[in-house]
């Protein structure tokens, strides 16, 4: 991911860099090629353009015209604009002692399940006691592909039965927490192939039944921006408190993915990275763009 993008953007920064001086119609030039890349990579067009006005605006409030490194100024401007539309500092999930529930949604086949046993393993890893929820009765092997993740993590799941209400889910989570207490609960919710009201509605009930401290959408890089649509909407229903992009070891152009945090206004606290159960890393705005911009 990314690389088109990167190899892109590598060639104008390093023509920039060059120059000792820039005028106006220079910068102006760079920064029409700057926009042209993110565009081509799928970065939402809203973003590439505030990214160049935003730059454009800094090389010349900074009085970079005109001084003697000009090049290097606007290099460096063009990185920090990346780390800042990729969200910043990086945050993680804010997790108290105990009494944490996360929630996870997202449309099927986004790496929901997936993400839910990747999650389980990362905090089993950093000393948590974790209980999965296997909640997802839409899709017919998801409960059973949960069950075979926290077995391979060594973590419990209660499992959601069929007509089950939320009020019964909170009642069996209730009394599984009497018996072997878990400090971090972890749902894999329902999803369906497209966002409709059914699906809403669940998601919403549920949500209200297990009071999460965490919302995590979790949404496919591959889906282009497609993925940011539904972001928008997931957030509406049951407001999203983080973002999981899945597949960003895929070969989608990456635009979707940048743009994620600009669009939607949430972090992104973790990118996947395979399939596998280690395939998933906290996501660093600096690192991402250290690697797009080489
Ligand atoms: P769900 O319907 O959202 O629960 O989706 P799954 O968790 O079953 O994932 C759908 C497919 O995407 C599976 O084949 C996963 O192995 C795959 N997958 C999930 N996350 C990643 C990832 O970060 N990278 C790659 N390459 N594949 C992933």
């Amino acid at each position: 991911m990314f690389e088109t993008l990167g190899n892109k953007l590598q060639d104008i920064l390093e023509r920039l860099q060059r120059e000792k001086t820039l005028t106006d119609a220079q910068v102006k030039v760079a920064m029409r090629e700057i926009r042209m890349a993110l565009l081509e990579a799928d970065v939402n067009f809203g973003v590439a353009k505030e990214f160049v006005s935003r730059v454009s605006e800094k090389a010349v409030g900074q009085e970079v015209l005109g001084s003697l490194n000009a090049g290097q100024m606007v290099v460096k401007l063009v990185h920090d604009e990346l780390i800042q539309t990729l969200g910043g500092e990086s945050k993680q999930p804010t997790l108290k002692n105990e009494g944490n529930v996360v929630f996870m949604v997202g449309l099927q086949g986004a790496g929901k399940t997936t993400s839910t046993g990747k999650l389980a393993k990362f905090y089993k890893e950093k000393g948590r006691r974790v209980l999965l929820i296997a909640a997802d009765t839409q899709r017919p092997a998801a409960r059973e592909q949960l069950r075979t993740l926290g077995n391979q993590v060594g973590v419990p799941v209660l499992e959601v039965a069929n007509g089950e209400t939320p009020a019964q889910t909170r009642q069996r989570l209730n009394e599984f927490q009497q018996q072997d207490f878990r400090d971090l609960v972890i749902v894999d919710t329902a999803g369906r192939l497209q966002i409709d009201e059914n699906l809403m509605t669940q998601l919403a009930d549920l949500q209200a039944a297990l009071q999460p401290t965490e919302t995590l959408l979790v949404v496919d890089a591959m889906t282009g921006q497609e993925a940011l649509s539904v972001a928008k909407t997931f957030d509406e229903r049951v407001n999203l408190s983080g973002l999981i992009i899945t597949k960003m070891d895929g070969d989608a152009r990456g635009g979707a993915a940048l743009s994620a945090r600009f669009v939607t206004g949430k972090p992104i606290y973790f990118a996947g990275t395979s399939e596998k159960l280690t395939g998933l890393e906290p996501f660093y705005p600096d690192r991402v763009a250290g690697r797009i911009l080489g």
